[in-house]
C-alpha cells in the first residue's frame, strides 16, 4: 500500500537441488493472488535467481508483489552457500524472515541472505507471534505450568524433557515414549515401542524430577492390540500387565483421567506429541482426552508444538480451542529444548 515492492521466496518439499515441476511454486502464486486480491506475479526460473527472475524483479512497479521459484531448486540453499545467499540478497534492500517452520535450519534464504542484504533484516509477524507465545510459555510461564510430551520416541525428545524439567510444575509423558519409562522399571512392555538404550536416561529423568519437585506422570494403564492396525483386537491392561505378544497403542482410560486431572487448573500448558496412535480411531482416545482437558481450561495459555500434535489437534476438532498452534514442528521442539534458532538469531543480528 505504501509503494514497496515485495519479493516473496519460500521452499516446497525436497527437490534436492533440481527443478521438479511438481514442486514448482507457480500454483502458490495463483493462490496468493486470490488471497491478496492483487496479482502476485510468478518469476519462473529454474535457477531461482537467474536472468528471468532478475529481469522480472527489475521490471516491478511500486506496490507489485512477485514470488520466486522454489528456493530448494538450488542445491546451495540447504547448505547455506554464499553465492546463492548473495544472489537472493542482491534483489532486495530489506529482508523480512517469517519462516518459523524453517527457523531451526541455517539455509541461504533465511540465514545466509542476512549477511548480504544492505538494509535491515527483521522477523515478520508470524515469527514474532511464535517467539512471543513459545518464549513466554517456557521462560516466563504463568503457573501451574504443565507440559505434555508424547509421540514415538524418547530419543527425539531427550533435550526437551531435560530442559522442561527445569521449568514445569508437572510433566506428563504418554505415547510410544512411555514404554521406555515402564521398561526401565523392569515392566513387560510386549511388542510396544521401546528404546532400551534410553532406559537408564528415563530413570535419570525421574530422579531429576523428584529432586526438582516436578510431578512426572507416566501411564497407569494401556490400550494393547494384537496388531498395528485399527482393525486389531484390543483391550485395556493395567501397568505392568502388557502381554508379551501385544503392543501398546494408546494410554488407557484411567491414565486419560489422571492426565486430564493434572491439566485441570493449569495456567500454562505446552503439548508436543500424541498420547497414542491417534491416526487410528480406536487408539485416539488418550489424545482426545488430553486435547479436551486443554480445551476446557479457562484463562489459561494453551500451546501446541507443531507437527503431529498440531495435526492431531486439528484432525480431532480442537484447533480453534487452543491459544496457539505452532506452525513449526522441528522449530518449536528446538525452542522447547532451550536452543537458539539460527533463523531468529540471524534476523535479530541486524
Ligand atoms: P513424534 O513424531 O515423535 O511426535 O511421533 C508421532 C507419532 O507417534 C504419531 O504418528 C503416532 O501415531 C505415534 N505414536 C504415538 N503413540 C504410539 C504408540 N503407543 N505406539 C506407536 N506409535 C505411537
Amino acid at each position: 500500500a505504501d509503494g514497496g515492492k515485495v519479493i516473496l521466496c519460500s521452499h516446497l518439499g525436497k527437490p534436492k537441488g533440481e527443478p521438479k515441476p511438481e514442486l514448482s511454486l507457480a500454483p502458490v502464486a495463483k493462490r496468493l493472488t486470490e488471497l491478496l486480491g492483487q496479482e502476485v506475479k510468478f518469476a519462473a526460473d529454474a535457477n531461482v535467481v537467474g536472468d528471468n527472475a532478475k529481469a522480472a524483479v527489475a521490471a516491478m512497479n511500486d506496490g507489485d508483489v512477485i514470488l520466486l521459484e522454489n528456493t530448494r531448486y538450488r542445491a546451495e540453499e540447504t547448505k547455506n552457500g554464499e553465492a546463492f545467499s548473495k544472489e537472493l540478497a542482491s534483489l532486495a534492500d530489506v529482508f523480512v524472515n517469517d519462516a518459523f517452520g524453517t527457523a531451526h535450519r541455517a539455509h541461504c534464504s533465511n540465514v545466509g541472505v542476512t549477511e548480504f542484504v544492505k538494509g535491515d533484516c527483521v522477523v515478520g509477524y508470524l515469527m514474532q507471534k511464535e517467539i512471543d507465545f513459545l518464549g513466554n510459555a517456557v521462560n516466563n510461564p504463568e503457573r501451574p505450568f504443565v507440559a505434555i510430551l508424547g509421540g514415538a520416541k524418547v530419543s527425539s525428545k531427550i533435550s526437551v524433557i531435560e530442559n522442561l524439567l527445569d521449568k514445569v510444575d508437572t510433566l506428563i509423558i504418554g505415547g510410544g515414549m512411555a514404554y521406555t519409562f515402564m521398561a526401565a522399571h523392569g515392566e513387560e512392555v510386549g511388542k510396544s515401542l521401546l528404546e532400551e538404550d534410553y532406559e537408564e536416561y528415563a530413570l535419570k529423568m525421574e530422579k531429576k524430577a523428584e529432586e526438582k519437585g516436578v510431578k512426572l506422570l507416566i501411564p497407569v494403564d494401556t490400550v494393547v492390540a494384537d496388531d498395528f492396525s485399527n482393525d486389531a483386537n484390543f483391550k485395556v491392561v493395567g501397568r505392568g500387565e502388557i502381554p508379551a505378544d501385544m503392543e501398546g497403542l494408546d494410554v488407557g482410560p484411567k491414565t486419560a483421567e489422571l492426565f486430564a486431572d493434572a491439566i485441570k487448573g493449569a495456567k500454562t500448558v505446552v503439548w508436543n506429541g500424541p498420547m497414542g496412535c491417534f491416526e487410528m480411531p480406536n487408539f485416539a482416545k488418550g489424545t482426545i482426552a488430553v486435547a479436551q482437558a486443554m480445551a476446557d481450561l479457562e484463562g489459561a495459555t494453551t500451546i501446541i508444538g507443531g507437527g503431529d500434535s498440531a495435526a492431531a489437534c486439528n484432525q480431532l476438532g480442537f484447533g480453534d480451542k487452543m491459544t496457539h498452534i505452532s506452525t513449526g514442528g522441528g522449530a518449536s521442539l528446538e525452542f522447547l529444548e532451550g536452543k537458539d534458532l539460527p533463523g531468529v538469531v540471524a534476523a535479530d543480528d541486524k
